[in-house]
Formats: structure tokens, sequence, C-alpha cells
């Protein structure tokens, strides 16, 4: 047989930008402020957690939805930090990671031709689990316009039609940094109303919004109309340093979260196995945990924003997330791809070209993304390499 073997409907995926981008740091031996994952350790008490469930047996198939004690502690945070009130035996389940979450819910809602509405520059799975549905992404693009990123709502409106399944929302972004105002998410709330749509959110950075955003984070699940139609999508990776682990979960009305249910059990069944008990440890971590992590982030976002400013890039502003984005223009530069794959020869830093996340490609080709989840030494360290190139 000859040829590439890889369905038709997936060829416009190769490897991921992250992959490509971390094995450059790698090979150059760069500061990689790329691919978004933290350079310290988690929570001792979880850590230890989980060094104790694999010494203590926990080393086998736990129950499909999850263990009980995890999906305890997953509602009781729902409740304590949004409010939210969610059923542990029938509206909850653990996942490989929000990313199977978010996959087997396009997966099982989806029917081939069926509409996902999605906001651009987007993360890339989304793209590829809509495309191994067989559905259609109608992106909205947002635009960094006074200050934050916004989009346009005739286009929001626009994205809408008879074919709309769901919308995918994600919130605080990636890449942008934005957190979506309650008007902005009123508008998404009546949209889906209006269209008979469910919304799958992906929150993952629910914890990672900074003193100085427009508003707080607001699940788009506590809007009115929207229980019992949203489908929350979270994970232990961001909020604590494991992004490893790949445990994440889904919450929502029943009938959702079965729909994910049915179709995980056939794509990984279960997974993290002793890691499930220290994850449930973690999210019953006390308010104060919360607020440093959060506050230690924002000091790393203003360190990195001050030297990416005095390297010369005209900044965005990030309300939230592990990242901020760059305009390359004021450095005499036009193309994020070619100026990320130059600067590790350049100067010995990895970011990522926002570019990849949009299907309107020119309305990102100036941006590129970089990630201050990272020791404050690495980010100066970064930022000097940088204002030298
Ligand atoms: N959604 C967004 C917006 C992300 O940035 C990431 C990256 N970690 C994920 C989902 C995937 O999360 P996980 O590693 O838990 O699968
Ligand atoms: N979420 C991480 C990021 O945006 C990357 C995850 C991945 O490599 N797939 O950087």
């Amino acid at each position: 047989m000859t040829g590439d073997p890889l369905v038709e409907r997936m060829q416009a995926f190769g490897t991921t930008i992250f992959t490509e981008m971390s094995a450059l740091a790698v090979r150059t031996g760069s500061i990689n402020l790329g691919q978004g994952f933290p350079d310290t350790d988690g929570p001792p008490e979880m850590l230890a957690a989980a060094a104790e469930a694999l010494a203590g047996g926990a080393n086998q198939y736990p129950p499909l939805p999850g263990i009980p004690a995890l999906r305890a502690r997953i509602t009781e945070h729902e409740q304590r930090f949004w409010g939210l009130t969610r059923d542990p035996d029938t509206e909850v389940v653990v996942t490989a990671g929000a990313t199977e979450a978010i996959a087997a819910a396009i997966l099982g809602l989806c029917e081939p031709g069926d509409e996902v509405v999605t906001f651009e520059p987007y993360y890339d799975s989304y793209a590829a689990s809509i495309t191994l549905a067989g559905a259609r992404r109608r992106t909205v693009t947002l635009r960094p316009e006074s200050g934050r990123y916004g989009f346009d709502e005739s286009e929001l409106r626009a994205a809408f039609g008879p074919r709309t399944r769901l919308v995918l929302l994600n919130s605080p972004h990636n890449p942008t940094g934005k957190v979506f105002t309650r008007a902005e998410l009123t508008l998404i709330a009546e949209l889906c109303q209006e269209f008979d749509a469910y919304a799958v959110t992906d929150e993952v950075y629910e914890h990672l919004v900074f003193t100085d955003a427009a508003e707080p984070h607001t699940p788009l699940a506590t809007l009115p109309g929207m229980h019992d139609r949203t489908l929350r999508i979270s994970s232990a990776g961001k909020t604590f340093s494991c992004t490893g682990w790949k445990v994440g979960w889904a919450t929502g009305p029943a009938a959702l979260v079965s729909t994910v249910q049915r179709v995980k059990q056939f794509l990984t069944f279960v997974n993290a196995g002793p890691l499930q008990p220290a994850v449930a440890v973690a999210l019953g971590l006390p308010d104060t945990y919360f607020t440093e992590f959060r506050a230690g982030l924002q000091a790393r976002r203003d360190r990195l924003v001050t030297g990416l400013t005095e390297a010369g890039f005209a900044v965005q502003p990030s309300e939230g997330t592990y990242f901020v984005t760059a305009d390359i223009r004021p450095l005499s530069a036009k193309d994020g791809a070619d100026f990320c794959r130059e600067l590790p020869e350049r100067c010995g830093v990895v970011a990522v070209p926002t570019q990849v996340f949009y299907d309107r490609k020119a309305e990102g080709r100036h941006l590129i993304r970089f990630a201050f989840c990272k020791r404050e030494e690495v980010i100066d360290e970064a930022a000097r390499r940088l204002a030298k190139s």
C-alpha cells in the first residue's frame, strides 16, 4: 500500500504546534515559553496523596465515572466557587484530561453535518474533535480592540443557524487571556436558547483570572436557562500544576454527562487510578491555596509583560490563563510562524505562533503567544535574551 494512510478528513492536521515547538526548544536548548506547562510541582499534599495511593494498592481500574471521593470533591468545589449544585452520582464524570471530555462531548453530541460555534483563536483540539465527528465549525473572531479582546455581536449571531448543535466556549481563554464578561456570556446564552443548542464550556483556567481583569470568571452554566443545557469541563492540570497527570472532568445535567461517559468508555474507559484520590485532596484545599496560586501567576505575568514590552513587542493585555499574546509588528516582523521558527536560533527562546489557532489565518499572522507559568528566574532570563536579540 502506498501514500498516507490517514483518513482524508484528518489530512489537514499535522503535528501539533506544541509538540513541534517543545521539540525545537529541546533541540536548541532554548527556554520554552511555548507549550503551557509549569516548571514547578503542584501542592505537596496532592503529591503525597498520589505516592500513598500508588504504594497503597490503588493501581487497578477505577470505576467508569471516577472514584466516588473525587466526584464528591468535584461537586463540592463547584458549589464552593461557583454556587453550582450537581449530583456526584449522575452529574459528574472523570476523564483523561479536559481533552478527552471535549472530544467525547463533541463525538457524542454531533451528527455529521452539525455545526459547532466557537471563537478563534481556538485551542487546537477543538478543530480536530469537530472534524473527527464529521461536524463543521463556525468560528467567530476575537480581536484586540480598545485594550481587550472582543467580538462582533453580528458575527456571533450569523454563526448560529438551524444546524447549530452546540457552542464550544473557552473562558478564561487560551491563547488570548480573555475572560468573557457577563454581558458577552448573556448574549451567548440567549443565542443557545433561541437556537436550542447545547453549550460545552472549557474552564480549565477557572482559577486563573487576575485581579485587574474586567470581571471575575462567570461559568456560563450559572446564567439563566443554562444550567440544564451546559456541560462544564475542567481539569486538574492547570489549577494544580500537574499537566502530565491528565485528570479532567465534565459536569452537567445527567443526560449530557451520560453522553460523555458512553463515548469515553470506548476511548480510554478510565485513567489515572492512583492520581484520582490525589486530585480529590487537591480540590479540597483551602481557599488560600487558590488565591495564592493566582497571585503567583499574576506576578509572573507582570514580569513577563514588562520584559516583552522592553524588548519591543506590543503586548496585548492578558486577564487570565497561563498566556499573553504579543504583536511582532513593532519589531519589523510580519509573520509569527517565521518569527517563532527563527527565535530559538536567534536568542534561545521558544514561543508559539497564534495564527495556527485561526481559520482566518490573516487575523493572527502577526501575533505570538508566550507562557508565563515558569519560575521567575526563567522569565527574567528569557526577557534578557529577547531584549538582546
Ligand atoms: N483546553 C484548553 C483551553 C487548554 O489550554 C488545554 C491545555 N492544557 C486543555 C483544554 C487540555 O487540558 P488537559 O491537559 O486537561 O487535557
Ligand atoms: N494546553 C497547552 C497549551 O496551550 C498545551 C497542551 C498540549 O500540548 N496539547 O500550551
